[in-house]
């Protein structure tokens, strides 16, 4: 175990690990410090019940595949249950309650703590920023990025999504609207593909009939099992997992290298700063506090990396009382989203697919996608029915369809279902696509993290988070979902139901410390000397709608060599 850290890195999540895995292969001896629990440790065998001996961990022989496994079940509730689940927004501690951020109006805030952050539930969907977001707009251009994109995309690894009857309607739906297949990974004109995810190819025996499931479930590649947003505890062990969580793919790379720890059970209260001759304070440490016994420690470092998310990191940047700067917590999108649901007739399916039914849950969670810069992206969405029941049919901004009727001739539903509306839709669940609309929303000033400045809870103020789309993304979200719209129509839907979600459902967010306003263009804040972030809070904008997490992922490999080069 390594003590005196030349660097301490704030949250494991998507972001954090990688820059630890980098600075660790340059013999830079790094600290991890992260807020919730650690699946798959030996040192924590009952992560929410037992603090566990230990403190921290840093010996990749820790690891254990098998208990990752039993860790991670298939059932919604046990995963995604957002008091109970193991992917709660809490301390490991089930006696206590998950931590509040203050969310005005209806509001659905996605967000998991633990090693993997929230990628352990994310999809794995892993896309490069469209180039016309980042040219004339970042302050480093997109040719920049791409040395760290592909460095990324081989670690992970990335690779295309294998077909399944949701993609293979996908696809047809999207030929029928009028859009070619896009064969590039530098997106610059609209078009449909397979998603660039970070899953494992499926196993090879996948389709032989003399290897069980659970057999395949214990080899090397997808088997195609559909529960990617409970986690995906299926590989021979832990680093070898399908589905490329950050838990799985860096982390374990980060031990590897002997120069790194990660200390779980651990929040960050405070930055500590002194000030330095370069006139502006600099990072010397972090306040931490056990969330098992709520003891409070300093840790010093040198250099200290902020990668708590786009919430947390401006909250800690302002509970620390860092420098005053208009723009922490400031700009903040998130990708405004909807959905739009197409329910077939058995009798289209089988002309289509050759099967009565799509079963939505087989195959990754999110396999094809429609890139359409300027607007935004469109993918698929193949959730377990109680995750699908609820997000597509039962959240939304426009109250009940029942009392308001469709709204709309394109849709023959809108907004929530209830009683036999839901009943019949949920019938149709095997023989439906749910199309998600991810909108490129404009950074606007008003939209933020800040300080609730009533609400405290153990680890200082809360978090206090308002969202309003603008009139230019409330148009781009309503062009998107038309076009989903056609291409279920297209497809031979029978029957279409739009969501109309919630603004505040908060899943891509992005923007809240950003990059040529918090930080420079290597990540380093203005204000405060070897103080650095390295999470989705540092993206200038939305990136034109593809998913956030590899953008983080090349830019903290940027970070890393920049940090390394600065101070080491
Ligand atoms: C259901 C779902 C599906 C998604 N699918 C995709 C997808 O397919 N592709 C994609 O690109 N993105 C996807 N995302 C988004 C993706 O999860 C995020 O982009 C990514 O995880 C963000 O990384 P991050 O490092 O900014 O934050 P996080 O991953 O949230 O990590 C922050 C970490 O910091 C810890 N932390 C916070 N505060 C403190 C503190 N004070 N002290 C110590 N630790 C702290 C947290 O516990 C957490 O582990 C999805 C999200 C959801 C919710
Ligand atoms: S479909 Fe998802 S959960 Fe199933 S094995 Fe593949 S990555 Fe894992």
């Amino acid at each position: 175990m390594k003590t005196d850290p030349d660097v301490i890195v704030i949250g494991a999540g998507g972001g954090g690990p990688v820059i630890a895995k980098e600075l660790g292969e340059r013999g830079i001896n790094v600290l991890v410090v992260e807020a919730g629990p650690w699946y798959g440790n030996k040192k924590w065998p009952e992560p929410n019940q037992n603090r566990g001996k230990a403190k921290m961990s840093s010996d990749p022989g820790d690891l254990d595949g098998s208990l990752y496994r039993n860790q991670f079940t298939r059932l919604e509730n046990d995963m995604n249950d957002l008091v109970t689940g193991k992917f709660r927004w809490g301390s490991a501690d089930r006696r206590r309650t998950p931590w509040y951020r203050n969310v005005p109006d209806r509001s659905f805030l996605y967000q998991s703590a633990g090693i993997g952050g929230s990628t352990v539930h994310y999809y794995a969907n892993s896309l490069r920023a469209f180039p016309q977001a980042i040219d004339d707009e970042w302050p480093i251009n997109y040719d920049d990025l791409i040395p760290y994109y592909e460095k990324v995309e081989n670690t992970l690894p990335v690779e295309f999504a294998p077909t399944t009857s949701k993609e293979a309607l996908f696809y047809y739906g999207a030929e029928k609207a009028g859009f070619p297949l896009n064969q590039t990974l530098d997106v610059t004109s609209s078009g449909y593909r397979p998603q660039p995810n970070a899953i494992l190819p499926p196993n090879e025996h996948l389709m032989d009939p003399d290897v069980s499931l659970e057999e395949l479930s214990h080899m090397e590649g997808c088997t195609l099992s559909g529960h990617c947003g409970q986690g995906c505890p299926y590989g021979p062990s832990l680093e070898k997992m399908a589905k490329r969580s950050t838990n799985v793919s860096y982390v374990p790379l980060a031990m590897k290298t002997g120069n790194v720890t990660f200390r779980p059970n651990t929040f960050v209260m405070k930055i500590l700063t002194e000030d330095s001759a370069s006139g502006k304070p600099r990072a010397t440490g972090v306040q931490i506090r056990d969330t098992w016994t709520g003891e409070m420690e300093e840790l010093s470092a040198g250099i200290v990396v902020m990668a708590a998310g786009c919430i947390e990191t401006p909250r800690l940047w302002l509970n620390s009382e860092l420098p005053h700067n208009d723009w922490v917590g400031r700009g903040m999108t998130t990708h405004y989203m909807d959905m739009v649901t197409g329910t077939f007739d058995a009798q289209t399916l089988m002309e289509i697919l050759g099967s009565p039914s799509v079963n939505p849950f087989v195959g990754h969670t999110s396999g094809a996608r429609l890139d359409y810069p300027g607007l935004g992206m469109i993918e698929n969405l193949g959730e377990s029915p109680g995750l699908s029941a609820q997000q597509a049919f039962g959240f939304s901004q426009y109250g009940y369809n029942i009392l308001r009727g469709p709204g709309s001739d394109k849709w023959d539903q809108r907004g929530r279902l209830t009683g036999s509306e839901l009943e019949e839709a949920m019938n149709g669940y095997k023989r439906s696509l749910t199309l998600l609309i991810v909108t490129d929303d404009e950074v606007q000033y008003q939209n933020r993290v800040e300080l609730d400045p009533n609400i405290k809870d153990e680890h200082g103020p809360v978090p206090f988070v308002r969202y309003t789309p603008s009139e230019k993304s409330k148009k781009r979200r309503d062009q998107l979902a038309k076009v989903a719209t056609t291409m279920l129509r297209g497809a031979g839907a029978s029957q279409v139901h739009r969501s109309d979600l919630p603004p505040n459902y908060y899943i891509h967010i992005q923007s809240t410390m950003r990059m040529g306003f918090v930080v420079d263009s290597s990540c380093e804040a203005y204000q405060v000397q070897g103080l650095y972030i390295a999470d989705n809070s540092v993206d200038y904008n939305a990136l034109g709608g593809p998913n956030p997490t590899l953008t983080t992922q090349a830019l903290a490999t940027r970070t890393a060599e920049l940090l390394a080069d600065k101070y080491f």
